[in-house]
């Protein structure tokens, strides 16, 4: 993490003394500055992101935990729709003074507060693709599509039914087409 550029949700903490127990606060939206998301849903760049929660002082520097809201689109993994789905996660993440010096070696880079401001966009991006379906669908009914016509199924609703032909009966049917000497051209 550079830590140099501060997103759109950077947080000045300048108001907030440094004792533990105090908090402050936090509530806005902005608009996503990037995708955010996996390829078959997310929220796409400039959508409005909420976030709403608190800031409080702990010993070893600030703990942020907010609610983030926003809208998601997609498509149905089943019948290839567009979809929209609200998202709902939670944050909380702890943003340290300085890196402690009990940091195990295999533990993630700890986010630091940075010139009095502490940078959500990271713990947000983790939050709403943790909440993220991996399949998302427009209802638990969606029949999908028809293997064999690539129709949606749920366009036939009096059943969507193929004829199907065993491949080795129809290479016959062809044969005898072939000895009937009907002169017919496929
Ligand atoms: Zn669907
Ligand atoms: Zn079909």
């Amino acid at each position: 993490m550079s830590g140099s550029i501060a997103s759109e949700f950077a947080i000045s903490i300048h108001d907030l003394r440094r004792q533990p127990g105090e908090m402050m606060e936090i509530n806005r939206s902005f608009p996503s500055p990037e995708r955010i998301g996996i390829d078959i849903i997310a929220i796409e760049v400039n959508t409005e992101i909420s976030i709403s929660g608190k800031v409080e002082s702990v010993s070893t520097g600030v703990l942020a935990s907010c609610q983030v809201e926003a809208i998601a689109t997609g498509e149905c993994v089943r019948c290839l729709d567009r979809l929209t789905l609200p998202i709902h996660a939670f944050i909380q993440e702890l943003f340290y003074y300085s890196v402690p010096l009990d940091l195990e070696e295999d533990e993630d880079e700890p986010l630091l507060i940075s010139d009095e401001n502490i940078d959500l966009l990271a713990p947000i991006r983790d939050g709403v693709i943790l909440d993220l379906p991996l399949t998302p669908h427009c209802s638990e009914e969606c029949l999908g599509l028809c293997p064999d016509c690539g129709e949606k199924v749920a366009l036939n609703p009096g059943g969507h039914v193929h004829q199907s032909i065993d491949p080795r009966w129809a290479a016959l049917g062809k044969l005898e087409q072939l000895d009937g000497g009907s002169g017919q051209e496929g």
